[in-house]
């Protein structure tokens, strides 16, 4: 691990400035090789020099270098960050020039991985980084940080110290049971001990299950035959929102269609084109596809068309959404109303219209009330993250359970 390492850190774009980060034993000396301003390897920690990075005799880039020594650096080894110009010939030679004196091109995620090996963050922190990085939104950043700061380690570290007492506890009172200065240890003390252990992480994986809708979003699903209304509806959510809009080409089952910010968390909008061309693909179809979308989202928001009567396929999407998060939405409501109501459910049923914004932001208060998102935001955000975290926490209290058994 202690060959010196070098990578691009910010985005590879046109910008005003790039910054190459350089990690390792030979970081400054190899650095100091192919820059102009100063000596660097006589110059103090933590301080930053002008000057120029050359390869042979050409001149590369005007630069500002920054000299970080070992252990106050982020991986805990000497690090030299390069600040040159943001161009991507610029940037691209920069590091050509560091990689050609003596450093090897990071892997992606080798300096959190090294501030880890080193010590100098445990896992929880090194995946917080990368949470800090991916944060679509506030909630998810402000998560990623308290995760960043140490507050969720700190917390597993206290439960796990009490368990290591407790055990310890046990232990010596088996080892050495005529010592009268040991403690006793009675089933009794041992259970509440265990008990309340065990509440303690359980409230914990609770509340992380809950608060992961913040950090990874609402698979949201927008489902309802053709013309009621349904880009309208996911047009307006996008303006009003400012969205994001992606084309991310499905990498798993998914296809994401946009990313709206409600309330703290964001809506991953499931794309259910299907249903909604009726040209070319034949509407059954689409309704199969629809059925994929809604089996998969965590929240299905049914658009029906208030000026026409329900439909067969309406009836069926209706019936199909019934045991799921549903928001049941009414659209078109400035026309002459003809819906019959009284076979659509009661229980979140908004009406909207694309001339006012009323609905639109009722659809948004409703999201809100449904994943407890305002509750979730008064809370510390200190949260488990992520399947590695929340699975790791449940193995440690199935075996509280079973040392309880
Ligand atoms: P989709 O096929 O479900 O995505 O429906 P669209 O969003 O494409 O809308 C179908 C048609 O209905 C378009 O001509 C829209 O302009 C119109 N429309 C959508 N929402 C409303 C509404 O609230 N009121 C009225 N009067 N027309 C609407």
């Amino acid at each position: 691990m202690n060959d010196t390492i070098a990578a691009i850190s910010t985005a590879l774009g046109v910008g005003a400035i790039s910054i190459i980060r350089v990690s390792g034993e030979d970081a400054i000396k190899i650095v100091n090789q192919i820059f102009t301003g100063c000596d660097l390897t006589k110059e103090k920690s933590h301080t930053i020099h002008y000057g120029h990075i050359k390869a042979d005799n050409d001149i590369i880039d005007e630069v500002l270098v920054t000299i970080m020594k070992a252990p106050k650096t982020f991986t805990k080894e000497d690090i030299v960050e390069i600040n040159c110009h943001g161009g991507i010939s610029a940037t691209k030679k920069v590091l050509e020039t560091v990689l050609n004196n003596g450093c090897r091109l990071a892997e992606p995620g080798e300096f959190t991985k090294r501030a880890f090996l080193n010590g100098r963050i445990d896992l929880i922190k090194a995946e917080s980084v990368m949470n800090v990085i991916n944060a679509e939104n506030d909630s998810a950043r402000k998560v990623a940080l308290q995760g960043l700061a140490g507050y969720m380690s700190d917390k597993i570290r206290k439960i796990r110290t009490q368990m290591l007492n407790l055990l310890a506890r046990i232990e010596v009172h088996i080892d050495y049971p005529e010592y009268d200065d040991v403690p006793e240890v009675t089933s009794k003390e041992t259970l509440e001990e265990i008990t309340k252990i065990k509440k303690e992480l359980e409230e914990l994986i609770q509340k992380s299950e809950e608060g992961e809708i913040l950090t990874t979003g609402i698979k949201t699903a927008i489902v309802g035959r053709p013309n009621v209304g349904k880009s309208s509806i996911l047009n307006r959510l996008l303006k009003e929102e400012k969205a994001i809009v992606t084309d991310i080409a499905g990498t798993t089952r998914d296809t994401v269609e946009g990313k709206v910010n409600i309330g703290g968390a964001t809506l991953n909008l499931i794309d259910t084109a299907g249903i909604r061309s009726t040209e070319d693909v034949v509407e059954k179809i689409g309704v199969e596809k629809s059925l994929k979308a809604i089996e998969d989202a965590n929240l299905v928001i049914v658009v029906l068309n208030g000026s026409e009567k329900l439909t067969k396929e309406d009836r069926q999407i209706l019936e199909k959404t019934k045991d799921k998060n549903t928001i049941i939405v009414i659209n078109k409501d400035d026309l002459q109303q003809q819906i019959e109501l009284d076979e659509v459910p009661l229980k979140n049923r908004i009406y909207t219209n694309t001339k006012d914004l009323e609905g639109l932001h009722e659809l948004e208060e409703k999201i809100q009330e449904m994943f407890h998102l305002n509750q979730l935001k008064q809370e510390d955000y200190t949260y488990l993250t992520g399947a590695r975290q929340i699975s790791l926490a449940k193995d440690a209290e199935k075996i509280l359970k079973e040392a309880i058994r």
